[in-house]
Order: structure tokens, then sequence, then C-alpha cells
């Protein structure tokens, strides 16, 4: 009862200070979310998934959409209880210091972009599980050639599309079928904020076309040091339909294609026009984006009124573009209808002929039987163009040699700049400790340096390989909480999810298998005797496991046949606990199988696999790859970092190559793999198989690193683009 009025303030006054400090808390690790940032940095992922580690899971690692289950106080009450607040200062300094940073390698060798940055447009990014805008490989390399790009302060900004329902979740139904489903994308859970124009409002670009306006709305995404900009059309103004253009990834048909390049191309350069952002070359990233240079041309002529030919001309000169498909049926094609539609108001301020547009598309010109193709657009406005592995590079300049007719095949404009993974968001922490101990203290930041991996020869091979064992404890932990929801959703039995709960052997040798279920990539050649397969994965001393995931695209109906009968496999007694899929597959599921591990299995119709990256993330963290020697494997492989299947011929008849490599395969695995891998000493370790994890690390590491890739973009690409005109090479 004493001075009662006193103690009130001054409790009010504690309780302000309280609420104010954890205020300031809440902010920071907001700060921290909206940064992709954090999802390469393990200390900051462990902060958050430490805030709430039921929700983490459940909320698919989305560090907002968990923010948004506490309130300040809750959190700062959390943060005492968890004892994090000096993990979280520590965290916020990194980050501030991150941006600071001004000794980067772009710092002293590619100091020409200056203001002037690479505009790069992709249709996909593969940034995170929690941001659904990208369905696989292709989306995967953009997010982590950007993720590169900022670490090596190369001055960037990105272009891409918002899907709102981003590509479909996989579920297969009882018979194994698969099932997609799609689901809105919470904006507000994402690190997606609108970007603004010099108004301060959303920026919002108007496409016109022959039937229409169509408009999309700009967000932005902070990617480290890199803006990625996303193009919307769920915007007021926009007919029913349009404003689901952009709401799913791959799917629609021809019509809903060229609109949403529409929106990519020419949306994208206006967009970075209203941002006042003047990029010094443009890198298109496959052929969806290939509009990016006529709306280029476009402003190029308006600003400074120069002819058609010369605008060409000179944004041809800026303009690199990579292209990922050796398959035919893999480029865009699209007939003269559809583009005079929606290029047909652009075409009128190039002012050239509709012949003189779709000839830019067409191979011949003049063939009017011929659709324009947006990989031809790309090529011929581009005085870079690149393939994505050596090999690929050889199959796209036969593939394209008819645009050159008065070249030889060896002197055909594509180069290649074989495909690599940021590896900081691929690298298991465990293991990063470990180079920690060993490498040189500034390993982090020479990633790309042959140099640096040496030091893993001078690691203790027990301590490699207990490391690689806890990590792949870690999978098979992952696994049985999968394979279990998955029979609990497709209500089995009790007791088949109680087995579930303990499948799979960690002292077994495990493979993986996972990509997008396209039958050239032959998910099936392992499977091609069943009677040799139960052989091996029974094997009373020596037993084989493997885990398949993948999904096929909606309108691939053989890929979903095989899937079902991978996915069923289950029920065949023989294969039942040895063989596993899966349901699914994305960045999350991906780094839980490359981390764990102890081979990854590619077995693609050579020579259709452009690079292949999934391989080379398992590299990273001690897995060995066993590949048909195609994309990045064939210049990767050396005969004592990892398995071949074949010997990197290809045959004419799928039928002779199938049979052949199927053979090899299980030929290897019995032969090379399974021996290596059960040879153990006294101590039960298996000196040889660790020792062919090191070859692994130091030949393959740094090579197949995104930091390697993006240098090698910066200096064969990047700089000259940005440098002035010099002869001119183009096909014009
Ligand atoms: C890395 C990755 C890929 C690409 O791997 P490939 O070897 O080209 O199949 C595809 N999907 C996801 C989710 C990935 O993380």
């Amino acid at each position: 009862m004493n001075r009662p009025d006193l103690a009130a303030s001054d409790r009010m006054a504690e309780s302000r200070v309280d609420s104010v400090s954890a205020q300031s808390l809440y902010d920071k690790c907001l700060a921290l979310a909206k940064n992709v940032w954090w999802s390469w940095n393990p200390d900051v992922v462990n902060l958050f998934r430490d805030l709430d580690p039921i929700r983490w899971r459940q909320l698919d690692h989305s560090p907002i959409a968990l923010l948004a289950e506490f309130t300040p106080e809750r959190l700062d009450m959390r943060v005492q209880e968890m004892v994090l607040y000096s993990r979280i200062n520590h965290a916020y300094r990194r980050l501030k210091e991150y941006f600071a940073l001004s000794q980067t390698w772009a710092a002293t060798h590619a100091g020409v972009l200056g203001a002037k940055p690479v505009a790069y447009f992709s249709a996909e990014f593969g940034l995170h599980e929690s941001i659904p805008v990208y369905s696989g490989g292709l989306g995967v390399l953009s997010g982590d050639h950007i993720k590169s790009a900022g670490g090596l302060g190369i001055p960037l900004v990105a272009v891409g599309l918002f899907y709102t329902q981003g590509y479909f979740k996989q579920q297969l139904d009882a018979q194994g079928y698969q099932v997609e489903e799609y689901i809105d994308t919470k904006v507000e859970d994402l690190p997606m904020e609108p970007a603004l124009g010099r108004d301060g409002k959303q920026i919002t670009v108007v496409i016109e076309t022959r039937s229409g306006r169509l408009l999309a709305k700009v967000w932005r995404l902070q990617v480290g040091r890199v803006n990625l900009y996303l193009l919307d059309s769920n915007v007021d103004g926009n007919g029913t339909e349009d404003r689901h253009l952009t709401s799913r990834l791959y799917g629609g048909d021809h019509r809903t294609r060229v609109r949403q390049e529409l929106v990519l191309g020419v949306g994208g350069i206006r967009a970075l026009q209203a941002l006042g952002l003047e990029p010094g070359v443009y890198h298109l990233n496959e052929g969806h984006s290939a509009f990016v240079v006529l709306e280029a041309i476009r402003q190029r002529m308006q600003n400074d009124g120069v002819s058609f030919d010369e605008a060409l001309r000179e944004v041809a000169h800026r303009t690199v573009f990579t292209t990922h498909t050796p398959v035919p049926a893999g480029h865009d094609r699209f007939d003269g209808g559809l583009i005079e539609e929606h290029l047909g108001p652009l075409r009128d301020q190039l002012r050239i002929s509709y012949d003189q547009l779709m000839g830019l598309g067409r191979v011949e010109p003049q063939n009017q039987s011929e659709p324009f193709c947006m990989t031809v657009l790309a090529l011929k406005l581009s005085r870079r163009a690149n393939a994505v592995s050596a090999l690929h590079g050889h199959v796209t300049r036969r593939m394209w040699a008819h645009l050159w007719p008065w070249r030889v095949e060896e002197e055909i404009p594509i180069g290649h700049i074989t495909n690599g993974v940021h590896i900081s968001s691929w690298l298991a922490w465990q293991m990063a400790q470990l180079y920690d101990k060993h490498f040189e203290p500034d390993w982090r930041k020479r990633l790309g340096e042959p140099e640096v991996w040496q030091a893993i020869h001078q690691v203790d091979p027990g301590e490699l390989w207990e490391t690689h064992y806890a990590l792949k404890n870690l999978l098979l932990a992952f696994i049985r909480r999968r394979v279990s929801r998955q029979c609990r959703r497709r209500g089995e039995g009790d007791d088949v999810v109680e087995a579930a709960r303990s499948m799979f052997d960690p002292s077994i040798l495990t493979i993986g298998f996972a990509r997008r279920f396209a039958t050239y990539k032959r998910a099936d050649l392992i499977l091609a005797s069943l009677d040799r397969l139960d052989r091996i994965v029974n094997h009373a001393q020596r037993p084989v496991q493997i885990i398949f995931a993948g999904k096929a695209h909606p309108a691939d109906e053989p890929g979903k046949q095989l899937i079902k009968r991978i996915a069923n496999l289950r029920h065949d007694p023989r294969f039942a606990g040895r063989v596993v899929f899966i349901e699914d597959y994305d960045i999350n599921v991906c780094r839980h199988l490359v981390q764990g591990v102890d081979v990854w299995l590619n077995s693609p119709r050579r020579p259709l696999e452009a690079s292949g990256t999934s391989g080379q993330k398992a590299v990273l963290n001690g897995g060995l790859n066993c590949s048909v020697l195609d994309g990045w494997w064939a210049e990767g492989y050396d005969g004592r970092n990892g398995f071949a299947i074949g010997k990197g011929s290809s045959h004419v008849s799928d039928a002779i190559s199938d049979q052949r490599d199927a053979e090899d395969l299980i030929r290897v695995l019995e032969e090379r793999i399974v021996p290596l891998y059960y040879d153990r000493d006294v101590d039960g370790l298996p000196r040889q198989w660790v020792q062919t994890m090191k070859n692994s690390i130091s030949s393959l590491a740094w090579r197949f690193s995104a930091d390697r890739m993006v240098m090698d973009y910066c200096k064969t690409a990047y700089l000259p683009a940005a440098g002035g005109l010099s002869c001119d090479m183009s096909v014009h």
C-alpha cells in the first residue's frame, strides 16, 4: 500500500522499456527473415528453428510465417528461455556486414560493370522451399546463380514471374498414381514487398497487345545483395483470365505461354525502366525471356533516335543467352497469329514488318510455314550464347548449325559454361564445420579455387566418415517421417505406418535417385532386371537400399506411369523396405537427399542431360556419383572420383543404348560400388570408399560451384558484353 501510484508508474515504465526492446528484437528477426540470405546461413536457419521446431517444419521453413505467430512479447520470452539474444544480435550484425563488404571478387575483377548492372532474366527462381516460384533444375540454377553473383559482389538484378500457385504439390494415390494439387501461396508469408516507383507506389507495367492491354505489378525480393523483381498479372484492371495468367508455372496452352513470356520479357524490361535501372548487360537464362531484346531495342530507338538495325546491333552486343535444352520439343514455338497479336503494337514501334519480325524467330526467315521460335530469336539477337556443359556445347552447336550454314560446326558461335551449385545452400552445416576445422580460414570466400579443397586430403578418414554417417542418419529420420506420413494419409493400417517409422538401416549402402520424371532420365534403368536388382538389394552380407523422388509434368503420362511403377515396388515383397518413393520432391527433399546418401545415381539417355546439378550437391557432402557420362559428369569423372555407367558413347537406337546402360549399371553396382563400400578395416572403416569421397570433393567441389560458374560468365560474357562494340559476329 506504500506509494502505490509510484509503484504502478514504475511498472509501467518497466513494461514500456520491455516492449520497446521486445519490439526491437522482433524487428531484427524480421529483418533477417526478409532477406533470403538467412537461408544459406546455417546459424540463422538454426536460430529460426529453435524458436519453435515443430511449427518451423509445419510452416515449410518460412521464417516470416513463423514470426507471424509470435507477438513481440512472446518472442522475447521465448528468446530468454532459449538464450538466443546473442545469436540474434550476431546474425543481425553479420547481415549488416555482408551488405557493407566492399572487398569482393567483383570489386577487383568486374569494376567496369560499375553502375550498369547485369539484368538476369529467368522464368523461374529456386531459392528456398518456402518460396515456391520454381519447378526444378532450371529454377534452382537461376537461384544459385544470383546467390553467387551477389556473394561475389557482381552488380546484378534479377527478373522473373510471381506465380500465385507456383508449381504443383505432388501426392500419390492408393494406386501410386501422381495427383497434382495447386495451392495459393500466401503472399504475406513471403519475403516479398511491392517494388515502388519514383512516385512511391507499387510499379505496374502496361503491355499493349492487338487484343487489349495486359497489366502486371512488380514485387521485390531481397536475395543477399541481389534484388529479384517478380512480375504478377493478378492486378485490378486485368480481366479474370489475365489475373490468372501468372498463376501457374508451365501450365496452360500456347497462348498462356506467349502471354507469360510477354510479361516476363517486355514487362520485365519496362519494370527495370520504371525502377530507374539501366542494365549494361542482359542475360537471358533460357529462351522464355527472349522478348527482352525486342523491348530493349524499342527503348534504344526511342531514347537515342537510332535506327532499328543500329539498336539491334547494340542490344545484341549486350545480350548473353544461355540455352539448356538439347531436346527439340523443349523449345517454345509460337505461330504467326499469336506473335502478331501479342507483339504487333511493339512491332509498329520498331517500324518493322510482320515478315521481318517473324524472320527473327525463324531459322529460314522467308519460310512462311516455320513458327516463331524463342531460342532462334535469342540466338540471333545475342552476341554471346552458351550451352551448360562441354558435351551439351557440342550437341547444341550441331543442333543449331543450320542457323549458320556457311560455318563449320566448330565455328558455330555457341560456347559452353558448365553449371555449378551455390555451395552454402547445399552444404550441410555439419560438413561445413569439418571444413572450417581443416581448411584455410578464408575458404568460404574462395570456393571456386581448386587449392582450397585440397585440404580435404588432410582430414582424418574416420572423422569424415563419422560426419557423413551422422548426416545419413538425419536423412533416414527424414525418410521415416515422410513415409509414415504418406502411409497415414492414404489411410493405411497402423502396422504399415509403424513399419515405416523404423524402415531403412544406416549401415546399409544407400542410393538416391531424384529428379524430374521425364522418360529420357530413365529412372527405371536400374529396374531393367528385377531379378538382378533383387539379388543386389537383398544380398545377405552386402545389401542395398534405394530412395526415389521426383515429379512428372502433369501432361507427361509416361512419366507418371514410371512413378507408379517405382512407388508400387513397395508392394513387392522383394523390395518392400528396400526401395522407397518420397512424394513431393522439392528443394527441401533434395537438400536432405544430397546431404545424406552414399551414392547419387543419374542414368539419363546420353546426350540428353544438358548438365544436371543435383550430383554436384552430393559431392559437397561426401556423396559419390554413379552416372552416365553425360552433362557435367562427362567432364567431371576422372576414374578415381566416383563411378561411370557406360563408356561415354551413344547408340543410334534408344533400345540398344538402354539395354547396354542397364547392364553396365548393374555391373558397376555389383563389381565396384558394393564391394568398395563394404570393404572395411578392423575399425569398420571403408578406407578406399573414404579415399574416393576425398578424391570427389577435392577434384569436383570447386569446379562445379556456382562461384566458378558465375566468375566464368563474368569473364567470358558479362565483361565483353558490357564493353564497347567490337567486330560484329552476329548472324546478320
Ligand atoms: C538441384 C535440383 C534439381 C536439378 O537437379 P538435376 O540433377 O538437374 O535433376 C531439380 N530439382 C530440385 C528440387 C533441385 O534442388
